[in-house]
């Protein structure tokens, strides 16, 4: 049987004309009910002769993708579906609502087998890559359940897509394709641990889109300790290609960098941090690392993070050019966000993104009060989303040549992790 979402237009056209014996124009109608009009079965094929219709049916299949469990944000619309695969196995996926559009975080494998000690999508080791036509589903299906469009992608779900790369590649040529859903590569993050074989192959592609690098240490010894893959791509190579990345493809890198309690949060560490990245026009995203239940590593406390400093880690030589700043997070901890805003604005920064990284959360409480002060101020975008979410705002604010900052949690009092509540059946 044909998996027919996983081939791009040349291959469909070969297919149906060389297996089916069918005229070209098969093909672009084929194509055009896949990805255009993304429907699930050939029976909704209605421009497609009936004879056509069953010989399909009984030689090939569109990759199954549902949704089985959708938890929504009753205030930003952020929306986690839990999608079921042909064979069962299950995948997650984030929709965010932005003001410039919709955008959706996707898996890219089933379990993960890079062995990150931080992460609870590697407990099982790699079960599967994804099939580009999965990819495609993924997208496809939630933009079913929303009814809309999405305008940014992010490759930041479960899974290493560099190490499923083959696949990746084929989706993002399809998902892009003029007569498919056309979306540009600008508008897609793709976040990897460090697999420098898959990022030279992206680079010499010079597809365009955005790099964002796990990055969580500044030093060989504590990167290896909670990433195993540094000791295949240690840190110094690893800086040498995205340095090469931004000299070729012009596009900014991001770096993640999750706060882990007596691993990576030293001032000596965001010192060494600082002069690691020095001379990169880059963004650094400070979060505080989501505690998983089968791991031992905490996330740090929030004097830790005083210490860690923001400002040590101002990258590009200009503060409102990489300016990132992550408060504490423990409930309403009391940092005058006006002041934060005024600031800011001395700086130059035009924008402000909130975002509550480290879980996913829902804003509520004096919060809202507090913004309606600030956005008189400066103009912000919130997020209750992770820190997936940011990176793609802070990418669009520097699209149009704007500047961000990015604020922790931390007054986001009454926040409620979905992630709990998908553990407990909660709403759907
Ligand atoms: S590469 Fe990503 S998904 Fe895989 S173990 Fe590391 S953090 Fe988790």
């Amino acid at each position: 049987m044909t998996d027919l979402l996983s081939l791009p237009m040349q291959e469909l056209t070969r297919w149906v004309t060389q297996e089916l014996g069918e005229p070209k124009y098969r093909a672009k109608q084929l194509y055009d009910w896949l990805h255009k009009k993304q429907v699930r079965t050939f029976g909704e094929m209605s421009s497609l002769p009936a004879a056509l219709r069953q010989r399909l049916g009984e030689t090939a299949f569109i990759a199954p993708v549902e949704s089985r469990l959708k938890l929504e944000s009753q205030l930003d619309g952020t929306k986690k579906f839990l999608f079921a695969l042909g064979d069962g196995n299950c995948v997650e996926a984030v929709w965010m609502e932005y003001h410039h559009g919709p955008s959706l975080c996707i898996s890219t494998q089933v379990g993960c087998r890079m062995g990150c000690k931080f992460c609870a999508s590697t407990l099982g080791g790699l079960v599967r890559n994804l099939t580009p036509g999965e990819l495609l589903g993924e997208v496809y299906e939630a933009q079913r359940q929303t009814g809309r469009k999405i305008s940014s992608l992010v490759l930041m779900g479960i899974g290493e897509p560099l190490d499923n790369l083959q696949n990746v590649l084929t989706f993002l040529d399809i998902l892009c394709s003029e007569e498919g859903q056309h979306l540009g590569y600008r508008h897609i993050s793709l976040s990897t641990c460090g697999l420098i074989p898959g990022i030279r192959e992206l680079m010499d592609k010079k597809l365009g889109l955005t790099l964002s690098i796990s990055l969580h240490a500044p030093e060989d010894g504590a990167r290896s300790a909670i990433m195993p893959v540094n000791r295949q791509y240690p840190i110094g190579e690893l800086m040498e290609v995205c340095r090469e990345y931004f000299t070729v493809t012009g596009r900014r890198i991001s770096y993640e960098y999750a706060l882990i309690d007596g691993v990576n949060d030293t001032p000596e560490q965001a010192a060494a941090l600082a002069r690691l990245l020095e001379g990169q026009i880059c963004h650094v995203n400070l979060i505080p690392v989501n505690p998983v239940a089968e791991r031992e590593t905490r996330r740090s406390s929030r004097a830790a993070v005083e210490r860690f400093g923001p400002e040590r880690v101002a990258v590009g030589g200009d503060a409102r050019e990489g300016l990132v700043r992550t408060a504490g997070w423990e409930e309403n901890a009391g940092v005058d966000y006006l002041a934060f805003a005024r600031q800011m604005e001395d700086l130059g920064v035009r924008h402000i993104i909130f975002t509550d990284i480290d879980t996913d959360g829902v804003l509520a409480g004096p919060a809202f009060d507090r913004l309606e002060a600030l956005q008189k101020t400066v103009s912000c975008a919130i997020t209750a989303s992770g820190g997936v979410s940011s990176n793609a705002d802070l990418r669009a604010l520097r699209d149009q040549g704007l500047y961000a900052a990015i604020v922790g949690k931390a007054w986001y009092a009454g926040a409620v992790d979905l992630a709990q509540a998908v553990e407990e059946g909660g709403p759907q």
